[in-house]
């Protein structure tokens, strides 16, 4: 390989790293990472890695390089590289129509360009909803406790991680929090779980008034706020809750979504039916920026006969939602998924992953509770069995630190929930082989013993 020190010296010098320490490059060098093939990636020093997070956050389903993708992306942008999205594309036409293909119940694809900015919209359809048809009433939105929807100010006032809104108030008005489900660290002491945790929903909707609220956002599994697996029943209570109120159902797929969990979207292992769905990291797996805020036709209607009053279309536009790379990309990521028997993989590989987990759980005392749906598992760490108080920040970070020096790439909640960064996360590609399972937690368990004896 070439000299890249060069590379490392101009990355260190003009790129503000995101979520990382200012202080830490004192001391090191930044991480550089030049080259990906499946699951394994090499950095600027010739270090190779196996990726268990899937470019870092929960991203590349597919695996790293894949030359039919860039193909793909290649032949469109000579073709045609981008038109606004007040017209159509090939790429966006046709991602659109086998998108909705695996979503029974939708109909209608708004591109743009991240999750938060997907999020967003969803946001804003649901306050024109408001004053378009209930006279400015229905504008407030309820979010949960330990979800994340995203980085922008409106999507940071529904975050459930404080610490990612810490200094960036004061937040716009009518974004309300609702308790989370995490049953392992119950709230209730009642059997039946899921149904108590959404009863909690519904209280805050009679609190605030139920012809006050719109929609209501939730991840169909908790992702960074701690890989959290919802309860048995949770789910239908909370469709009913949202049918009793008439308010619209926002399924935020960012991370579920396009496989992650073993089935096309996270919702559909719970017979959701929403009328909003978000999704954009696995939507093309990190080779073009691509978002989609996915709607029902009865949705999209309530847009659409407004007497002329500059109200009868969604007055919103995204300037790189006409880029045709994404869905270029989508497209033929999607294929992969299809003809790689991608979800299938997923399923079994994910079953491999928590009986590896809860076997080292036998070994480690340190593991409190193991949980995940697919390619997508969590390992709570905490410092007492019976108390559950949670592990030392530091030590769960030193659980990361000791695998990165193995080789092995995983991921832990950090910053984002005051107290409760504990959880260690695996979310490799739906590519993952045995051995490549095998080796991420074989990976874990060295650095629990060294870490916590
Ligand atoms: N929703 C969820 C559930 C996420 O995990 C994320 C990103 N971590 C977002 C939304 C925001 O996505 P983006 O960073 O693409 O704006």
């Amino acid at each position: 390989m070439n000299d890249l020190s060069p590379v490392i010296a101009a990355d260190k010098a003009h790129v503000w790293h995101h979520l990382s320490q200012h202080k830490q490059y004192e001391t090191i060098d930044p991480r550089v990472f030049v080259e990906g093939k499946g699951m394994r990636l090499w950095d600027a020093t010739g270090r190779e890695f196996l990726d268990g997070v899937s470019g870092g956050v929960w991203t590349v389903n597919v695996g790293y390089g894949r030359e039919s993708i860039a193909n793909a992306v290649r032949d469109q942008l000579i073709k045609l590289n981008y038109y606004a999205g007040a017209a159509g594309t090939v790429p966006g036409a046709l991602f659109a129509e086998k998108l909705i293909t695996k979503m029974p119940g939708m109909s209608r694809v708004y591109y743009s360009n991240s999750g938060s900015e997907a999020n967003e919209k969803v946001y804003k359809m649901v306050r024109q909803i408001s004053a378009r048809h209930y006279g400015g009433k229905k504008w407030k939105i309820l979010y949960r406790d330990r979800d994340y929807h995203g980085t922008t100010i409106a999507t940071l006032a529904t975050s459930g991680q404080d610490q990612r809104a810490l200094a960036y108030g004061p937040f716009p008005e009518g974004f309300i929090r609702v308790p989370h489900c995490l049953e392992y660290r119950k709230q209730w002491d009642v059997e039946n779980y899921g149904e108590r945790a959404a009863d909690a929903i519904e209280e805050v909707i009679l609190r605030e008034g139920p012809d006050t609220i719109g929609a209501i956002v939730l991840e169909p599994v908790t992702a960074g706020g701690g890989v959290i697996t919802p309860p048995t029943g949770y789910w239908q209570r909370v469709q009913e809750i949202c049918r009793k109120y008439d308010i619209l159902l926002h399924i935020d797929e960012v991370v579920c979504g396009l496989g992650r969990t073993g089935t096309w979207f996270g919702y559909q292992h719970y017979g959701i039916e929403p009328d909003f769905v978000t999704m954009a990291k696995g939507v093309a797996s990190g080779y073009a920026a691509i978002s989609c805020t996915v709607t029902t036709e009865r949705v999209f209607d309530m847009f659409k006969d407004a007497p002329e009053d500059g109200m009868s279309f969604f007055r919103d536009i995204s300037t790189f939602g006409g880029c045709t790379s994404g869905p270029a990309a989508a497209l033929e990521n999607m294929r992969i998924i299809e003809d790689e028997g991608l979800l299938a993989n997923t399923v079994a590989m994910g079953e491999r992953t928590l009986a590896n987990l809860n076997a080292l759980a036998e070994k480690h005392k340190v593991i409190g509770d193991v949980r995940g749906k697919g390619l997508f598992c969590g390992a709570e760490l905490v410092a007492d069995r019976a108390t559950k108080e949670p592990a030392d920040e530091k030590k769960v970070q030193a659980v990361v630190a000791d695998c990165l020096a193995q080789g092995v790439i995983i991921g832990a909640t950090n910053r984002s929930i005051p107290g409760f960064n504990n959880t260690l996360c695996l979310s490799p590609a739906l590519i993952s082989t045995a051995d490549d399972i095998d080796t991420l937690t074989n990976a874990i368990d060295g650095a629990l013993t060294r870490v916590f004896g």
